[in-house]
């Protein structure tokens, strides 16, 4: 984009600096991925200049021709992919995409029994001050302490015993399948609507290397940018008796005019994910995370729940003394980009925290395999073994280096926002 080189430096070297910041550092974030670079190149078209309120054939603004057409195109892709009685491509966000199934399944006030927050849940599914906690009264489940796992039998007697208007299952830091099926008998024996939000997970559901939530729950949720390797974005899944009334909830309930340019960029998204590449990519990813989760073990470092089913791992700080925030500190330093993470039961609050979340998603896009994520393991260990060597660090940040510019990224994209000259 050499133009905005001259019209505006400043964030011109933004872009650029972002884009090589990406390509130098190894992302474990267990949330990020690289989208491809044509559903970039769908998010930065005059799309974005379309005000196209309602929905396909029932528009409030004219000129909307082009906007049905790919607004369609996503929905079809979407049901071709889920398999869905109706999908509605238009949520801002994955949060935005909770807040309509919210609204549309619950009256202000009514009950919701979600994950806790501190156990992986979603700040979406109830948290105190996000507009789920506000506005609906909130019952939450957690894991065993031994096992790490759902304990289901604790969501029936919380079902049994509040009789929520809304169940909702899955989560941002929970490294096991969940029974989908299991929830939805809970939910059924409580006279509850069932949401299953997938935003972490969607990936692995679309190439079936998870069960189903479709046939299981009433609404689906799930942002696109996770597993998925779509725009930044969210969507809802439902069953046809709700679909108006979501539809209503999504626009005009809670979002006015729909993000075209990003609606272009999930069709496309979409179109990726129901080629054959996108499975074996999403087997790379859990494979992946296999081999991280065993490497880490083998050095010493217990993961909740023991392992991983998923795309991600939680590694359990406590016996080390070290918090999170030391950890993804140190990290870092490498080029190893991680998060801190709350553990079940953690004694520290959420800004220390004794755990760090790790996720292959985005490493897996760049080409890593098994090999490459063993030696990732191997690093992390080294690097939180030995907090006070530097020298410990600048080494694994020259393998950082090096194994990063063997899967380079973006190269075509690195070369048009390169500073002029
Ligand atoms: C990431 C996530 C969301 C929300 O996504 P945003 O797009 O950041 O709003 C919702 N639910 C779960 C379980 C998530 O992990």
């Amino acid at each position: 984009m050499q133009t905005l080189w001259k019209t505006d430096p400043e964030v011109a070297r933004c872009i650029e600096e972002e884009i090589n910041r990406q390509d130098r550092e190894l992302i474990l974030i267990a949330s990020e991925n690289y989208a491809s670079p044509e559903v970039l190149a769908a998010m930065g078209t005059p799309l974005t200049n379309k005000y196209a309120e309602g929905y396909p054939g029932r528009r409030y603004y004219r000129g909307c021709e082009w906007a049905d057409r790919v607004e369609s195109l996503a929905v079809e892709r979407a049901l071709a992919l889920f398999g869905a009685d109706h999908a509605n491509v238009q949520p801002h966000s994955g949060t935005q995409a909770n807040l309509a199934v919210l609204m549309a399944a619950l009256k202000p006030g009514e009950t919701i029994l979600s994950m806790d927050l501190a156990h992986g849940g979603h700040l979406s599914h109830g948290m105190k001050i996000n507009f789920s906690g506000g506005f609906y009264d909130v019952v939450s489940y957690g894991v065993e302490p031994e096992s790490g796992l759902i304990d289901y039998g604790r969501v029936r007697d919380l079902a049994l015993r509040h009789r929520p208007r809304l169940i909702i299952c899955g989560a941002s830091a929970y490294p096991r399948v969940l029974d989908f099926r299991r929830f939805r008998q809970i939910a059924d024996e409580a006279g509850a609507v069932l949401l299953a939000d997938v935003a972490h997970i969607a990936g692995l559901v679309a190439a079936k290397l998870h069960p189903d939530p479709v046939p299981e729950a009433e609404f689906v949720t799930m942002t696109t940018h996770k597993t998925l390797r779509g725009p930044r974005g969210g969507m809802v899944l439902c069953r046809e008796a709700y679909a108006r009334k979501l539809d209503s909830r999504v626009f005009p309930g809670m979002q006015g005019g729909p993000l075209m340019h990003v609606i272009a960029a999930k069709a496309v998204a979409f179109g990726e994910a129901l080629r054959p590449g996108f499975a074996e990519y999403q087997q790379a990813v859990v494979k992946n995370a296999r081999a991280l989760g065993e490497t880490l073990r083998a050095r010493g470092f217990p993961l909740v729940s023991g392992g991983t089913d998923t795309h991600l791992l939680l590694v359990d700080l406590r016996e080390r003394g070290m918090t999170g925030a030391e950890a993804d500190v140190l990290l870092e330093e490498t080029g190893i980009v991680c998060n801190r993470n709350l553990i079940p039961f953690d004694p520290l609050p959420p800004t220390k925290t004794s755990g760090i979340r790790l996720g292959t998603p985005a490493a897996t896009t760049r080409g890593l395999g098994e090999a490459e994520f063993r030696r990732v393991g191997e690093w992390i260990a080294d690097v939180l073994e030995a907090p006070g060597d530097a020298a410990v660090r600048e080494r694994v940040r020259k393998e950082v280096r090096e194994l990063t510019s063997a899967f380079p990224l973006y190269p075509s994209l690195r070369a048009a926002w390169a500073r002029p000259g």
